[in-house]
């Protein structure tokens, strides 16, 4: 199963935990707020660790359909 991991940007705060937990998916970018380096994961991983982590609730990992 593939998962799509989708960033809000607005609700972003630029904290990097996302970046310090899953450093292969997230980074912090040019602008203070997160990137996504991959649009989709096989595995929930660390992703699923970031969308814990966020404190702005900004990321969610989705099952793809
Ligand atoms: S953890 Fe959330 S608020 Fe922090 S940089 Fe990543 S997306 Fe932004």
């Amino acid at each position: 199963m593939n998962y799509k991991i989708k960033l809000d940007k607005e609700k972003c705060i630029g904290c990097g935990s996302c970046a310090a937990v899953c450093p292969e998916v997230f980074k912090v970018g040019d602008d203070g707020k997160a990137e996504v380096l991959v649009e989709k994961v096989e595995k929930l991983g660390c992703a699923k660790t970031a969308e814990e982590t966020c404190p702005a609730e900004a990321i969610s990992v989705e099952p793809e359909k």
